[in-house]
């Protein structure tokens, strides 16, 4: 599996395929640690296994080698994993050609340039190689305790009974990623006004962005950020009617659990990576220079000055209808 949560759940039509295709396979997933526990709640595979520390991809590879493994689907680009998938004995492996790692694979696909494709079409492509036709994910589930500790949440901050709105105002990726604080704060307040209950979330890392967002709204517009772990994030993304998040895993992860979600894309490729979702809206205004894939902008920002409050309101009134 990928490292990245958006990534990651971008996989999850390829696991749902392969499901469909081979319904008495034993299938088995290795991914970060961070995300096993929101992606094990989806039964899709049969177990999960952490990927492991350096030191310790041996062990695992010999457990894995000892089950016998008829077909390894390498999604990540890097080189290790390929060497992995080769560790665990697998007769079939398959992935994109990179790093030099074809030697490794059975089968090694010419990897697309960025953008050609959905990046879960290429996910999807691996999967058709060994014989599963393109699907679908349904809604990723969520834990009756996530849930409930989430419904806890939202009672505690004052935020229950009323339409949820989720702001997403950071990105790990770097500013060429980020709307302005000052801008979702303005969405913030024009939400708020309508009868909304706003709840500014992220990671502890998206603090300091999430933490300005929340003081320019005003009261009544709380930040969470570095508040919740991943599977309580889901949860307040199930109970919400609207997710307005930046090009994030946020984002993937609102649109993942069924949220209407709306996605604002700078310097990245909506082509490529956009939330998967019937209820997905993705703002992007790409100047001659998009997608750059850069995380600073050297010219201003053209990408994101471009997208303007009333721009993010029209796609929220669409998708949240
Ligand atoms: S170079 Fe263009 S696409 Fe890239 S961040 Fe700057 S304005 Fe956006």
């Amino acid at each position: 599996m990928p490292n990245w949560l958006g990534d990651a759940l971008l996989a999850r039509p390829l696991l749902h395929a392969l499901r469909r295709a081979h319904p008495r396979a034993e299938l088995r997933a290795v991914g970060p640690a961070s995300l096993l526990g929101l992606l094990s709640a989806d039964p899709v595979c049969d177990a999960w296994d952490a990927w492991p520390a350096p030191a310790e991809r041996g062990a695992l590879a010999a457990r894995l080698r000892a089950w016998r493994p008829d077909l390894a689907l390498v999604l990540p680009p890097s080189f290790s994993s390929a060497v992995f998938a080769w560790h665990t004995g697998a007769r079939v492996r398959i992935g994109y050609a990179h790093e030099g790692r074809s030697l490794l694979l059975t089968r090694a696909l010419p990897r697309p340039a960025r953008g050609e494709r959905h990046l879960s079409d290429e996910y999807l492509e691996l999967g058709r190689v060994a014989g599963a036709a393109p699907c679908e994910a349904p809604a990723l589930p969520v834990r009756e305790a996530a849930r409930e500790e989430a419904r806890a949440l939202l009672q505690a901050r004052g935020a229950a009974g009323a339409p949820l709105a989720i702001l997403g105002p950071g990105a790990i990726y770097g500013p060429a990623k980020r709307w302005s604080a000052e801008r979702f704060a303005a969405l913030a307040r024009s939400l708020a006004r309508e009868g909304w209950r706003v709840l500014v979330c992220g990671a502890a890392s998206d603090r300091p962005v999430c933490a300005d967002v929340a003081g320019r709204a005003g009261e009544g517009v709380p930040s969470l950020a570095g508040e919740t772990g991943i599977e309580l994030q889901a949860a307040l993304c199930a109970s919400a009617s609207l997710a307005v998040c930046n090009d994030s895993g946020l984002a993937h992860l609102a649109a993942a659990v069924g949220a209407p979600t709306v996605a604002i894309f700078g310097s990245t490729s909506s082509a490529w990576t956009a939330p998967l979702g019937a209820r997905v809206r993705v703002v992007q205004r790409a100047p001659v220079c998009s997608p750059c894939f850069q995380r600073t902008c050297a010219i201003g920002y053209r990408c994101l000055d471009a997208i303007s409050v009333a721009d993010v309101e029209r796609a929220c009134r669409e998708v949240a209808a």
